[in-house]
């Protein structure tokens, strides 16, 4: 597997007015926090080839805007793709690592903002499963004002319409299933050297509500209230974030875990209750074995816990579809019938899959 699935996998982003699923009023209240009429848009995820040039950027997301692509999030600075993307009415986010920072600099001047696992070893020094796995403790009040820092600095720019967030929870402490295999690790159970964060600050916070140091809890992954302790630091993370894009009016949104259960299970990841614009989770039914019909599952499921509070991107992964383009078809299909504001692309936005999503389009 190369890096880049690794990474959106691991992660690795209507309405639902013309849904007769759901409910009149949940579908009238989905409809209306998107702010517009019931209809379906797509995203999509792009890292930039800065030799691309502007002319021809101009003509290809003419085509995606066609296919009703609304919204496109990048993976780095890049002025004539974010220009390109909005002379034809896209919306063009800047896509953000947020807790998985290994820049060499900050490893380098700040390793004690690393998160450290339950054996006491620092994703500085230690990283778990591969070695741009570099994750940051989300309670030191150092990293929060750092990645606020670095928020501010992408949207002051004036052609970044929003900051997506990706990497925006803990390490793993449970791979995908799909990946046991190829890390050669069983996770049937919650192991100490990918259970995060056991450093002083988080402990001490702990401690100082609960009276107890996570350390000394016999069994910590069946502690409730040291798994919520973890799902709100990320929350504050994601809070003073929100803060910085609203000071600007600017869109915040994230890629996340498929489901609200599964993200919190194997991520502490709670994003249902995030202050976001929109929401991307990553429905790659590849990775947890599971067929296509899945996919709408976990669309249902999150549009459900999210009571009408953003518009949720069902994220598809393209290369679990194998260039099967009639499983995409009713992937998308499935996504937008449970109560999915539309798409969120990952991988190559071919022909043929414009012409899915523009026959998406109601
Ligand atoms: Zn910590």
């Amino acid at each position: 597997m190369n890096k880049r699935n690794f990474i959106k996998t691991l992660g690795i982003g209507g309405l639902a007015m013309a849904n007769p699923l759901l409910p009149v009023s949940a579908a009238e209240k989905v409809a209306s926090v998107a702010g517009k009429a019931a209809t379906v848009s797509h995203r999509v995820w792009i890292n930039p080839d800065h030799k691309e040039k502007y002319e021809d950027l101009v003509k290809k997301y003419a085509g995606y805007k066609k296919a009703g692509i609304l919204d496109i999030m990048f993976e780095a600075d890049s002025e004539q793709h974010f220009k390109a993307a909005k002379a034809n009415g896209i919306k063009a986010h800047r896509w953000m690592w947020t807790m998985n920072r290994g820049e060499k600099d900050l490893l380098a001047s700040h390793p004690e903002w690393y998160a450290k696992n339950r054996k006491g070893e620092s994703c500085a020094d230690h990283p778990p499963y591969v070695d741009y796995y570099r994750w940051l403790c989300p309670s030191k009040p150092e990293v929060v004002n750092y990645l606020k820092s670095q928020v501010e600095q992408i949207l002051s720019k004036d052609y970044v319409d929003g900051i997506h967030l990706d990497y925006v929870r803990f390490c793993d402490v449970i791979l995908p299933v799909n990946l046991w295999d190829h890390y050669g690790i069983d996770q049937s159970k919650e192991l100490p050297e990918y259970d995060f964060c056991y450093c002083d600050t988080c402990c001490s916070g702990y401690k100082e509500k609960y009276g107890v140091d996570p350390k000394d809890i016999q069994h910590p992954d069946q502690s409730p209230s040291w798994r919520k302790y973890r799902y709100d630091r990320v929350t504050n993370v994601v809070n003073n974030l929100a803060a910085v894009a609203k000071s600007h009016k600017k869109a915040i949104t994230a890629a996340v875990f498929p489901t609200p259960e599964i993200a919190k299970r194997i991520v502490r990841q709670d994003w249902t209750n995030w202050p976001l614009t929109a929401v991307c989770p990553m429905i790659y039914h590849g990775f947890y074995r599971e067929k296509i019909v899945w996919i709408g599952d976990a669309v249902a499921e999150g549009v459900k816990a999210l009571h009408g509070a953003f518009p949720l991107y069902a994220g598809l992964f393209m290369p679990d579809f194998h260039n099967n383009y009639d499983d995409f078809r009713e992937a998308v299909r499935l996504a937008v019938s449970n109560g999915a504001a539309g798409v969120s692309i990952f991988g190559d936005v071919t022909p043929e899959v414009l012409t899915v999503l523009k026959g998406s389009l109601a």
